[in-house]
């Protein structure tokens, strides 16, 4: 039987704007449904927010995020993308983006996933983030049918799962301190900075606690010297590390500004591809790997392994997530030197149950794939 028969597919889709519902969840579209062969389809779901969460780049009360299932031999694998706001993604322009290529995904023969989400990434510009929605269903699917957790299908231990941090978003000193309270049980606190306020945030911070503090200031600082200025300070006040001082293309500044402190500075908005690592080796100590910036697992474990490789640190991070993309991450954390992999513990209607965080350390599902199951939110 050939290829394209084993895998024949009935593609429908919904016709119309995918407006969202009250349950924050949209009708979904791009469904293509099989004779019990191959089935794919997208929702778009609105993550409710505990706070409202802003940073440099943006403020809101919610954010949208793109929800994949792909459905074949009766197993579904699930998968999630975070648009991100700076690369002008959206989870309505993700789902279209992968609408379009309904047939390509549904005639796809899923063992061969190395060829094929090269291909998909080709075809799928800017849409990073709709890639990883692709990705994490297709490995969430491969992995339930060969009965592996991911991170066994990676050859990890569990055991070494990484500690993560809390993130505190940029807010009014009273709110600053209640959120440093609610996240008592987490040993080291990430804090978003690059604003005018950043001291009286920093301060609110030390008035509450001693631990130790990460701090992202999301390429707020726009000269060198004010990048340099506000390192040494922060560095007094027990800061550990430094995400993205200066806009992603200030490159020669970063190695500027590198040769003047102490303190490690990682780049995020800076690296996307794993081509991209070699070229910030002498500017930045370490880089954020995220699932969103990175199109998926494959590529996120490409990138940790040539940072490794090239002697840099490596943390992933992560986007306001259900605890889809989450759980993914984390499955990987194992690898990494340091976690921010908060963003489902940001959130009060996670539609998921995956990685559980003790004390911050993160508590891989041992169940196959992803190990994921569906809550009522
Ligand atoms: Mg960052």
């Amino acid at each position: 039987m050939k290829r394209r028969e084993l895998f024949q597919t009935m593609a429908t889709a919904t016709a119309g704007a995918a407006l969202l519902g009250r349950d924050g969840l949209a009708a979904p579209r791009h469904r293509a449904e099989g004779h019990g062969t191959t089935a794919f389809s997208t929702q778009v779901r609105r993550l409710q927010l505990r706070h409202t969460w802003t940073t440099t780049m943006s403020s809101s009360a919610y954010r949208d995020t793109l929800h994949a299932q792909f459905t074949r031999d009766g197993i579904t694998g699930y998968g999630e993308g975070a648009g991100i706001v700076r690369y002008q993604q959206n989870a309505l322009g993700g789902q279209k983006a992968l609408e379009a290529l309904q047939s390509v995904i549904t005639s796809a023969d899923p063992w061969r996933f190395e060829k094929f989400l090269a291909d998909l990434d080709r075809r799928l510009p800017g849409q990073r983030a709709a890639l990883a929605a692709v990705d994490l269903a297709l490995l969430d699917w491969i992995c339930k049918k060969l009965g592996v957790p991911i991170y066994r299908f990676f050859g990890l231990d569990p055991a070494d799962a990484a500690i993560t941090n809390m993130s505190i978003g940029i807010d009014t000193p009273e709110i600053t301190k209640q959120k440093v309270r609610e996240a008592e049980d987490f040993p080291f606190l990430k804090v978003k900075v690059g604003l005018a306020s950043d001291e009286a945030t920093i301060d609110a911070v030390r008035s509450v606690t001693k631990k130790p503090l990460r701090v992202d200031a999301n390429e707020g600082w726009t000269s060198k010297e004010e990048a340099v200025r506000k390192i040494n300070w922060l560095e007094s006040q027990g800061v550990q590390f430094i995400e993205q001082p200066l806009p992603a293309h200030m490159i020669e500044e970063a190695r500027w500004v590198r040769a003047r402190v102490h303190m490690p500075i990682f780049a995020d908005e800076a690296c996307h591809s794993a081509e991209d690592i070699p070229k910030l080796r002498d500017a930045f100590d370490g880089v954020v790997i995220k699932l969103d910036k990175s199109g998926g697992l494959l590529e996120a474990h490409r990138q940790i392994l040539v940072a490794k490789a090239l002697g840099m640190k490596t943390m992933l991070g992560c986007m306001v997530s259900s605890s889809c993309t989450i759980t993914a991450a984390a499955h990987l954390s194992p690898l990494v030197d340091y976690a921010d992999l908060d963003g489902n513990l940001l959130i009060s209607n996670d539609p998921f149950v995956g990685v559980k965080v003790d004390k911050g350390k993160l508590i891989l599902p041992t169940t196959p794939g992803l190990g994921l199951r569906l809550t009522k939110a």
